[in-house]
């Protein structure tokens, strides 16, 4: 018998109102292909529970004062980064990333931590004295209430960490459903906030699929969904909330490209495509999928790109390997499968990592890194998110038709350029239709304190994740108009207030 993950209501593990006779789903380690354990997969009465829970405990949470909140937040953050090597270890045993890309998902997560500690001062309400003789008017940022966030299986901590240290610094209470295919370290994080000092109940974890999901976005008393995830999952997530009057912040699917104008740095675009392309064995909204190189430097930079690909470890990421396996056995072969595609369709393998030597158990999911040149446009390999180590080449003639080709895509998450040229830089950061772009950076995700989010099939609701955005979209503004009667004003007079 395998170990069965609990839910995290109110503070402690939670079997759920089936118990043991409730559904479950495998949790694999990728590394060496077998089932490490077993989670729960909540039903619609496990999100009830949940919800009333945190409910509850918002009663309190949301009258908490800002600096008992603020010490929370601080006493997580010297807990997370005392420990985040143990979240790291947790996080590679399910999702199969190198053990160093696990300790930077880890870190970018604690920087929203570190932002939240900062909530006093980012949510401070303004104040405008006399705006008519003897009245007042100031705004307060209230919380929301209950708020529920959905996650995805390629950043289980990050993503999470992207909403709830904002969430719950700004007074409201949280339910997460975080992805069922690397489930551990949400229960993780949910002790360390209640060793931080959280109250029960502030930070529930509800686990399983679609049924918790779905049960999530027509609750009544769950005031915003954040969801992130793929597209078709991400638009079905807004759709279904907001028809419920919800708040929802909606992050779906990329296809990222790559533009390198000719006189760009070849060896830093090789080692910028390599990185972004393979790390995380491309499972990363914000990989690198698609190398748009201007002519005449295509063959030249395949060359360098190849050759780095050649000293690529690949392996389990408690070795020191550069790229582990994919999430499931599933997800490799489906993966693999467009190296058929890209034959059929014509388009040249240059690197196929089908056969790859691995440094691991021969039952993981591995799949090698892999390149394509000469994709064509129409091509499945260059029109779908791949979510695998697939790296394709499509060559242009000139800038403009780059552009048009990156513009011509549903999904609009992120993009980079690279050039010395800073005019068509800043000619690009321009005219392309993307919501964050990198110049001479592959992997552009803003800080903690800019927000992040894709335009586009990327983004559904017109909130990003965290920075200034979070802190908007977990309050809600409250204007006060305020005078202290004299008794000599009064008298009746019905027409529109105006300013005296
Ligand atoms: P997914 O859409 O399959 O799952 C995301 C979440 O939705 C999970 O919690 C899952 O349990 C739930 N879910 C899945 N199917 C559902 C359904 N039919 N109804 C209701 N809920 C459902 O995504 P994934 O495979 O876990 O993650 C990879 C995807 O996430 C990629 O498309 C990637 O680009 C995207 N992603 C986007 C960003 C971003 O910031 N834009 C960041 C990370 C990942």
């Amino acid at each position: 018998m395998t170990e069965v993950l609990d839910h995290w209501i109110a503070g402690r593990p939670d079997a759920g109102a089936a118990g043991d006779a409730g559904r479950t789903g495998p949790v694999y380690d990728p590394a060496l292909g077998q089932v490490s354990k077993h989670v729960r997969f909540g039903s619609a009465a496990d999100v009830d529970r949940a919800v009333g829970v945190a409910r509850e405990a918002f009663a309190s949470w949301g009258e908490a004062s800002v600096a008992k909140r603020q010490q929370v937040m601080f006493a997580f953050r010297e807990l997370l980064n005392a420990r985040k090597g143990e979240l790291a270890a947790i996080l590679t045993s399910e999702h199969g990333k190198v053990l160093s890309d696990a300790a930077g998902e880890v870190a970018r997560g604690l920087e929203v931590v570190e932002f939240a500690c900062a909530m006093p001062q980012l949510a401070k309400g303004a104040f405008s004295q006399n705006v008519s003789t003897d009245v007042d008017v100031y705004s307060v940022k209230e919380p929301l209430g209950v708020v529920g966030i959905i996650s995805p299986f390629n950043f289980p901590a990050m993503v999470p960490m992207w909403f709830f240290p904002i969430a719950i610094a700004t007074g409201n209470t949280v339910v997460l459903k975080p992805s069922e295919k690397d489930p551990s370290v949400a229960n993780w994080m949910a002790a360390l906030l209640q060793e931080a000092g959280l109250p029960d109940g502030v930070f529930n974890v509800v686990h399983g699929d679609k049924e918790a999901v779905d049960a999530l976005l027509v609750h009544p008393d769950v005031a915003s969904i954040s969801f992130v995830g793929s597209t078709p999952i991400a638009r079905y997530v807004y759709e279904t909330a907001t028809a419920k009057g919800k708040r929802v912040q909606a992050l779906g699917g990329a296809k990222n490209h790559m533009l390198v104008l000719p006189d760009a740095d070849l060896d830093l675009v090789a080692d910028s495509a390599v990185n972004a392309g393979f790390g995380s064995a491309g499972e990363r909204c914000m990989a690198v999928s698609v190398v748009v190189a201007v002519e005449p430097i295509a063959d030249e930079l395949i060359d360098k790109i190849k050759d780095r690909m050649g000293k690529l470890v690949i392996g389990d990421g408690r070795r020191s390997c550069d790229m582990g396996p994919l999430i499931t056995r599933e997800h490799r072969d489906k993966v693999a499968g467009y190296l058929d595609v890209a034959e059929a369709d014509g388009a040249s393998l240059v690197v196929d990592g089908r056969g790859v030597e691995v440094d691991g158990a021969a039952d993981g999911f591995w799949l090698g890194p892999t390149l394509i040149d000469k994709v064509a446009t129409t091509s499945a390999v260059y029109t779908d998110e791949i979510f695998g180590p697939v790296l394709s080449v499509v060559r242009v003639a000139s800038y403009a038709e780059g552009v048009e080709l990156i513009n011509a895509g549903p999904y609009g998450n992120g993009t980079a350029i690279f050039t010395n040229d800073g005019g068509a830089a800043r000619r690009f950061q321009r005219e392309a239709e993307v919501g964050m772009i990198g110049i001479n950076v592959p992997i552009p995700v803003p800080v903690a304190y800019h927000s992040f989010g894709g335009w586009k099939a990327s983004l559904f609701g017109n909130a990003k994740a965290y920075g200034p955005h979070g802190v908007e979209f977990f309050t809600r503004e409250k204007a006060v108009t305020s005078r202290w009667l004299d008794p000599s004003h009064g008298g009746l007079n019905l027409g529109f207030p105006q300013h005296t």
